[in-house]
């Protein structure tokens, strides 16, 4: 079975030696509700409506420790802004992201999942990650 991302994230904690305050709670349930790909303000913006006492520095340093705990992802699409989305262990998706809007599509392609790992194989290379990103005009903005 697996973990909730909850979970897996107290017990990283709990691991470090560091408690789990209300206030990180908070901020773990504001990003577990929200959109897949947040910036640190975008998620500060929603935490402070429900807890107007968090400060930005909590959400930025809570952020950074999501991201070590593995419940969550640094994304960075070339604007310049450090998004994360949420991470389901095991999970994998890669990106189409819209130059003009700034809206991000998911998706996962099995053909080119494959077709990297022959690529790896023939260099004789062990991938442990990657990322596929395409940037382009969405539908919406196409129109
Ligand atoms: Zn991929
Ligand atoms: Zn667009
Ligand atoms: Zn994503």
């Amino acid at each position: 079975m697996k973990r909730s991302k909850k979970k897996q994230f107290h017990e990283f904690m709990s691991g470090k030696g560091l408690k789990s305050t209300r206030q990180r709670d908070v901020v773990l349930d504001c990003f577990l509700a929200s959109d897949r790909h947040m910036s640190t303000e975008e998620l500060y913006m929603k935490v402070r409506a429900k807890n107007p006492t968090i400060g930005y520095a909590t959400v930025y340093r809570t952020l950074k420790l999501f991201a070590e705990s593995g419940i969550a992802r640094e994304i960075h699409f070339g604007d310049g802004q450090t998004r994360y989305e949420h991470v389901a262990e095991g999970e994998h998706h890669d990106h189409l992201v819209c130059t003009r809007c700034g809206s991000v599509q998911e998706f996962e392609n099995e053909t080119i999942e494959r077709l990297q790992q022959e690529i790896a194989d023939q260099f004789g290379f062990q991938v442990e990650t990657h990322k596929l990103e395409l940037y382009g005009i969405c539908a919406k903005c196409r129109q």
